[in-house]
């Protein structure tokens, strides 16, 4: 028998902090902004400058810890990471190695190991032929990004597929996007994840050897790479070769795997507590501030949701967007008794498609008010319109803005309520459509779709599908 094996996954995360200023230094924050202007002698590493720490960030980053439930240092200190590299002046990095701000923490089923504060690299732009010696290869860089204050996520290993850390990266960005602390962006590089990912023999507690992959823009990509990289190992150990611990690259447009270095070449950073900066202890008041300050988060959003009957599926995506969420409960408070669980299908479903269709329409710009929208479900839910009538009132509703009771009266799209009337249309459907009847007397049951929807077609869509089904079934003898 073939050894099952476990894939084991741990996450470190760069949040940038949207801050007004840099971590250490009164730099403007930017992006997309001419190269080169938010830069001054601090940033750029002159000699005899100092650094001072930015507060706000420390006060972002303390809500951050207190949103993955963090137990947050009541003592901070910073140290140098050594490195040298063009978009680091310094030649080292600012950053947390010892006392972050916070430890131990969670957010779902994963275990948050810490959180530190540090500074962004500066932005290296490789020309590739573009330079300014026409056709020449040159890497320029762009020090507006330098000392940018990051926050490092760093969790336990406790992810097991590509799958299961997108959701969890889209729960994470969700999190974090609602403390309004950054733009968590990934096509931006606001929000940015390394994976490390290893394989063991399924049931084993030790772990295997793993390799890093680093930052990719999308958590899609980074599902795909885990993914390869997992398949990969498997491959590696099937063969009685070893995974060795190296750095990957994965390309999500041909799926390949790169080495980017391996462990031969890996840095030795040096650390060294940062002589500069006397440690920052923030006062009892920060750290309550931080934590009653945090809005109703995603995961606990989401868990209200379906406890009140919301799939879960409507609960996520009403939880990750704010604007929906708010939007949703304006539905339920619109009007009482209406389910909330057909109230939020129709929000995260119809409501959601209907603005897609009609230009792409954002919701904040849309002129279906919840009330409108509570009275659609509610005339859907008394039956006094079909669910496709009512499709079709939205439809009117999202264009002009109108109210369904007076799109119901235009359009005449009342539910036929008289069952004799739409008696004697199921039997003419019966009689028009031979094959069909006969096909489904014959024990083919699934040809009476083609007599519910002549019965729609000549109904205009006005009759209560349930019934129609009861009364094509009995005229049928089923
Ligand atoms: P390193 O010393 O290589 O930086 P750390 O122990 O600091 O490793 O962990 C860095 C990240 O890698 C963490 O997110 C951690 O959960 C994850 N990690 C550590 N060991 C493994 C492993 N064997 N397999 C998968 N992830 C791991
Ligand atoms: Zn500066
Ligand atoms: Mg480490």
């Amino acid at each position: 028998m073939s050894t099952e094996y476990e894939a084991v996954i741990g996450l470190e995360i760069h949040v940038q902090l949207s801050t007004k200023t840099k971590m250490f230094c009164g730099c403007e924050l930017s992006f997309g902004d001419d190269a080169n202007v938010h830069t001054c002698p601090v940033c750029l590493a002159l000699p005899g400058v100092l650094p001072a720490p930015n507060r706000t960030a420390f006060e972002y980053a303390l809500k951050i810890g207190a949103a993955l439930d963090c137990e947050l240092s009541s003592f901070n200190s910073f140290d140098r990471k050594n490195y040298f590299y063009p978009d680091n002046p310094k030649a080292y990095q600012i950053t947390q190695a010892v006392n972050p701000f916070a430890v131990n923490g969670k957010l779902g089923e994963v275990r948050i190991h810490h959180a530190h504060l540090e500074e962004d690299a500066a932005k290296t732009i490789h020309t590739g032929g573009a330079g300014r010696i026409q056709g020449s290869d040159a890497s320029l860089v762009d020090f507006n990004r330098g000392g940018t204050p990051l926050v490092e996520i760093v969790t336990e290993p406790d992810l097991h597929s590509g799958a299961q850390v997108r959701e969890w990266g889209q729960l994470l960005r969700a999190t974090i996007k609602q403390l309004g602390v950054s733009d968590v962006n990934m096509e931006e590089g606001s929000l940015r994840c390394d994976a490390n990912v290893s394989i063991r023999p399924a049931g084993s507690s030790e772990l295997g050897t793993k390799t890093e992959m680093k930052n990719m823009n999308s958590f899609r990509f980074i599902e795909r790479g885990i993914d390869a990289e997992i398949a990969r190992q498997k491959a590696l150990v099937e063969a009685g070769e070893p995974v060795v611990q190296e750095t990957l690259h994965f390309d999500p447009s041909t799926g390949e795997l790169h080495s980017l270095r391996s462990k031969e070449e890996a840095h030795d950073y040096r650390y060294l507590p940062e002589p500069d900066l006397v440690p920052v202890v923030p006062t009892q008041a920060m750290l309550d501030e931080a934590r009653n300050s945090l809005p109703e988060l995603p995961a606990a959003r989401a868990a209200r949701y379906e406890e009140i009957g919301v799939s879960e599926q409507a609960a996520l995506l009403l939880s990750f967007e704010t604007d929906w969420a708010e939007y949703f409960e304006g539905v339920l408070a619109a009007k009482k008794g209406v389910d909330p669980r057909v109230a939020a299908n129709w929000v995260t479903g119809e409501l959601s498609a209907e603005l897609r269709k009609q230009d792409e329409q954002p919701l904040a710009e849309t002129k279906v008010e919840p009330a409108a929208l509570a009275t659609l479900i509610g005339l859907v839910a008394e039956k006094k319109i079909s669910h496709g009538a009512g499709k079709t009132v939205l439809e009117e509703m999202v264009a002009s803005g109108a109210d369904p009771e007076t799109v119901v009266a235009d359009k005449g799209l009342e539910q036929i309520s008289d069952s004799g009337e739409l008696e004697k249309i199921v039997i003419q459907a019966i009689e028009d459509n031979p094959k069909p009847s006969e096909q489904v007397r014959s024990g083919n049951e699934k040809a009476i779709g083609a007599l519910v929807g002549a019965v729609m077609k000549a109904t205009q869509g006005r009759a209560d599908g349930g019934e129609v089904n009861r009364l094509l079934r009995q005229h049928l003898g089923l």
